[in-house]
């Protein structure tokens, strides 16, 4: 389609058809009865499976009790079945490799029989085991030919869910992914081994505070989405969105989110549509959303769940990131994850909300009305802020990605340096506990709007701060920092091994306290209690931080403080294989140095590839798009000079302009082609002298944009992506 066609930007809004399909009739969602429909949970199994082997797979799942051959195989045959009636065909391991995303092989059930017909099998072990060599996935080092042997395991604790297409289905069974060796290949296997460290971690310190009911303790994570929304049509006129995920081209139009007039603004027709579609797939796969608006960024939008357990959380994350995508092709839609799809509006990220649970349903991290008195939350809330101390560096790993680089300090989001935010009343005793035990807590008292008509709001004791990387938010601590199209997994593996260390020493110096005491006299627990807190907050209270994040003041003051500032991911990554951080994974069974190492290089490899590929793209739409459109422009000036002074100022002007394009092209050239010995100086170089020639093709790139006529212009330009809805 030519760009003069009025039907370029037309189509967009018009093209689009409610339901995805035309028609027009009002669907209604009975959400009790579709939630979980697709996936084979407890109420299925229950409703399937003999009574003696349900209770095993419930001990299974709840209580982490290890699963028999014999209870597999009739798990097997009751999800086959199941699964056939959903109308699959075939099944697949799902998995999470290290390249961040997910992975799978299909399998059909045929079997063929001996009288030439066939019979649909599926075994206990098929549900088991896979093995799907999948020897092309980055192992760092850890899959050597001669043991390149990968197997997948099931994980019975997160449920199998069925994928549909118009033209059949497949069962979808969450595994984890290792080496012939047993080590990890996978985000999952470190993630489920934090989660153990945490839980013996905590169990001991609840015994210490005499607990005796609590039997397990979960990490609970729920995540604020934020992705972008654009029309089709533009996204496959622009190369670099395909190849990249991002536009490496684009003036700023005359208008972008300074009005504030998208956040939360009402949601266009077709965009809630869609929300409404991608919403009913979720329910329908058991993940539980709740929350959706506008976010800042013109065609910028957020969903929420509710929180769930981290193992389960995490691969309802990854469901949910799919299911946008997919989704979003219904409605001539693309759903962009990237963290920085367009330059001068604001990214997207994704915030992770995290804290701690017993299996007796208390949320460890509850404040409670009077949270001075509350020693066993102060414990626990003083351990989550010990650990981002002590590991500042390995929360900065945990988000550092190329794409996250562009956010993360570009005052839209929060800065590279960790810190945590308590709030106004958490502070203030916070405060305290650095004397002694703490005596009293502010509190929020009420609103009084002033309208008598208007009810009196209950004010929050701490207000919120949204320029914090790691705030404490009511009851759960928020990681801000993670990227939107990140898994979740590596943030959650870091924050519940960090946080099982600081239990851990905490829980120790608490023994010490204890020692040849009466632990059960209530004075006495809270005078050692107090004192191990003092301890603690003394030595942990740099990282406590409650000001602007954004401002140079406080990046002044963090390094005063000592606080790293590891701006972007080589930095992080410099700190991944440190003797600390080896120890600390090793210590508590999460990843061992081999591993450790394996990521530190996959993640080195990762960013190297990504600006790579993003430079080749520049290079290749600035020779191929961009240059041509301003040559052609210049013909036409060239044409008619002699008929007057402005043109031959103009032609000069766009002459001048496409020989700094050209010129930054030779530039960018050279260096994308330049190689180090090492895989490190390479990704260094790319860093230091790729990233920036790109800019400087960019900068050229985007003032022709501005000079060149529109009709001649060969992307579709920032004002028509984010703004055709
Ligand atoms: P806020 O407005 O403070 O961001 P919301 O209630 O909107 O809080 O919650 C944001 C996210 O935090 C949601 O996904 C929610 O389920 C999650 N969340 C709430 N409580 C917890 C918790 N105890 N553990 C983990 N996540 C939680
Ligand atoms: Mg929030």
């Amino acid at each position: 389609m030519n760009k003069l066609d009025p039907d370029y930007t037309l189509l967009a809004a018009t093209k689009y058809a409610p339901n995805g399909n035309g028609s027009h009739k009002k669907a209604p969602m009975d959400i009790e009865k579709i939630f979980g429909e697709k996936t084979f949970g407890l109420d299925e199994m229950k409703s399937r499976l003999p009574e003696d082997i349900f209770e095993r797979m419930k001990a299974t799942i709840e209580h982490s009790e290890p699963i028999d051959a014999d209870v597999a195989d009739v798990v097997a045959k009751a999800m086959k079945e199941w699964a056939i009636e959903h109308g699959a065909s075939h099944f697949t391991h799902w998995f999470q490799p290290l390249t961040g995303s997910t992975a799978e092989k299909h399998d059909s059930f045929i079997t063929p029989n001996k009288g030439g017909g066939a019979i649909a099998k599926f075994s206990g072990k098929d549900l088991i085991q896979g093995e799907p060599d999948a020897s092309s996935f980055p192992g760092g080092g850890l899959r050597a030919t001669f043991e390149a042997r990968g197997y997948t395991a099931w994980d019975p604790s997160s449920p199998a869910f069925i994928v549909d297409n118009p033209n059949g289905s497949y069962l979808a069974i969450p595994t984890a992914f290792a080496s012939w060796t047993g080590e990890a290949l996978d985000h999952k296997i470190p993630l489920l081994r934090s989660m153990e460290a945490l839980n013996k971690q905590a169990l001991r310190v609840l015994q210490l505070f005499g607990d005796k009911e609590t039997k397990k303790v979960y990490t609970t994570v729920g995540n604020e989405q934020e992705y972008f929304l654009i029309d089709e049509q533009f996204y496959y006129r622009r190369p670099d969105l395909v190849t990249t995920g991002r536009t490496l081209f684009g003036a700023r139009p005359a208008k972008g989110q300074e009005l504030d007039d998208h956040y939360f603004g009402t949601i266009p027709e077709r965009v809630l549509s869609y929300m409404l579609d991608v919403e009913k797939e979720l329910y329908r796969l058991g993940v539980p959303v709740k929350t959706r608006h506008n976010e800042v960024a013109p065609s910028q939008y957020e969903i929420a769940p509710i929180y769930e357990n981290s193992n389960v959380a995490a691969d309802h994350q990854q469901l949910l990131m799919l299911t946008l995508q997919g989704i979003a092709r219904k409605y001539g839609l693309v759903c962009l994850l990237h963290e920085k799809p367009f330059a001068g509006v604001n990214g997207s990220g994704k915030h992770n909300n995290w804290s701690m649970a017993t299996d007796t349903g208390h949320n460890l991290l509850e404040p409670g009305d009077t949270p001075h008195d509350n020693a066993q939350f102060l414990f626990f809330c003083a351990a989550v802020v010990l650990a981002v101390h002590r590991h500042q560096d390995l929360l900065r790993v945990s988000v550092a990605t190329a794409g996250n680089d562009h956010r993360l300090g570009a005052n839209e989001a929060p800065p590279a340096i960790m810190s945590v935010f308590l709030g106004e009343q958490l502070e203030h005793i916070f405060e305290q506990l650095t004397e002694g035990p703490a005596t009293e807590s502010k509190h929020g008292g009420f609103l009084d709007l002033g309208v008598p008509h208007l009810p009196d709001l209950p004010r929050h004791a701490g207000d919120r701060n949204r320029t914090s990387p790691f705030a404490f938010t009511g009851n759960k601590f928020e990681f801000r920092a993670v990227g939107s199209d990140q898994t979740v997994s590596v943030a959650n593996m870091v924050l519940n091994v960090i946080v099982a260390e600081a239990l851990d020493i905490m829980g120790t110096k608490l023994e010490a306290q204890l020692a040849g005491k009466d632990a059960s006299d209530e004075e006495v627990l809270e005078a050692a209690v107090a004192e191990v807190l003092r301890e603690v907050v003394v030595d942990a209270k740099p990282i406590i931080f409650g000001g602007d994040n954004y401002t140079d003041e406080w990046h002044a003051e963090a390094e005063a403080r000592g606080l790293l500032n590891l701006r972007t991911t080589l930095d992080a990554l410099d700190t991944l294989t440190d003797e600390k951080n080896v120890h600390l994974l090793e210590k508590y069974d999460v990843l061992n140095e081999r591993e450790l190492e394996s990521r530190h290089e996959i993640m080195v490899e990762q960013y190297f590839l990504t600006i790579n590929i993003e430079a080749e793209t520049t290079e290749a739409i600035a020779r191929t798009m961009v240059l041509p459109a301003a040559v052609r422009y210049l013909g036409e000036l060239a044409a008619a000079v002699e008929y007057s002074s402005g043109v031959r100022k103009t032609a000069t002007a766009v002459g001048a302009m496409i020989d700094t394009l050209e010129t930054a092209i030779e530039a960018l050239i050279t260096q994308n082609k330049h190689r180090e010995d090492t895989l490190e100086d390479n990704a260094q170089h790319m860093r230091n002298n790729v990233i920036p020639a790109m800019e400087a093709v960019r900068h050229a790139a985007d003032d022709l944009e501005r000079a060149v006529p529109h009709d001649l212009w060969p992307l579709p330009t920032y004002r028509e992506i984010l703004f055709v809805k």
